[in-house]
């Protein structure tokens, strides 16, 4: 049965309110709010990004501080609205200092991204810089190998990009950035189809050897 937009919507609320007050790692108790994502339930598109950084854990919100300000400068460059997306992060609470996540606490976070994935089930999913693209690509290999690149899986496309926080620091790679923004709204516009003009729709069986072991346990879930 194929989930209507008024169940989507329903469903994702529903999972909110019952993993808003996770404890089930130690950022649970140094995070001010957490961090369920935001957006539309019926999104063509999602975007993933590392953490809350420490605006995301005042508001609640993802991408809300400098790097959100990139974020939806971009997606108004291929006329969207932040609202019309869905912006969410690996992980829901933010790690202190905005030091890297640990892998235990994306192993734990991880179910709450799928899940919203599995509800949401856009077309496609831009992975933002190298933590969400190794979990949802499940690979080792770097940002500078994957972005710009096509995946599909399943029957979804995975693109990873840029995360924007990273060219806010290295601006050279800002227009890398924007044209992969472009190379989105081709990928939206032909609703998920890949088209005939994108040669790099990679076979992730064939592409990224030497991945983890339990890469078919992950991509089960969606
Ligand atoms: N960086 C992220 O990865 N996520 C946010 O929500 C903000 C900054």
């Amino acid at each position: 049965m194929v989930m209507g937009d008024y169940d989507k919507r329903e469903k994702l609320k529903e999972f909110y309110l019952k993993i808003r007050g996770c404890q089930e790692c130690e950022l649970s108790r140094s995070r001010t709010k957490f961090v369920f994502g935001s957006g539309s339930a019926y999104a063509p598109v999602m975007f993933v990004g590392e953490a809350p950084g420490k605006n995301e854990d005042l508001q609640g919100l993802p991408f809300v501080g400098q790097a959100g300000k990139l974020l939806d400068e971009l997606l108004g460059s291929i006329g969207f609205d932040r609202s019309e997306v869905f912006i969410a992060n690996v992980l829901k609470c933010r790690p202190p200092g905005n030091r890297d996540p640990r892998i235990e606490e994306i192993n734990t976070c991880k179910s709450y991204l799928l899940e919203q994935i599995k509800i949401i089930d856009p077309k496609i999913i831009c992975t933002l810089g190298k933590i969400s693209t190794q979990l949802l690509l499940n690979t080792d290999k770097g940002i500078n190998t994957l972005r710009g690149k096509v995946f599909k899986v399943d029957s979804r496309i995975i693109m990873p990009i840029n995360h924007p926080a990273a060219v806010l620091y290295a601006p050279s790679r800002m227009e890398i950035l924007k044209q992969d923004f472009q190379k989105i709204k081709r990928l939206i516009d032909s609703d998920g189809e890949v088209p005939a003009c994108e040669e790099d729709i990679l076979n992730l069986e064939s592409e990224t050897t030497g991945d983890k072991q339990n890469k078919g346990e992950q991509l089960g879930l969606f």
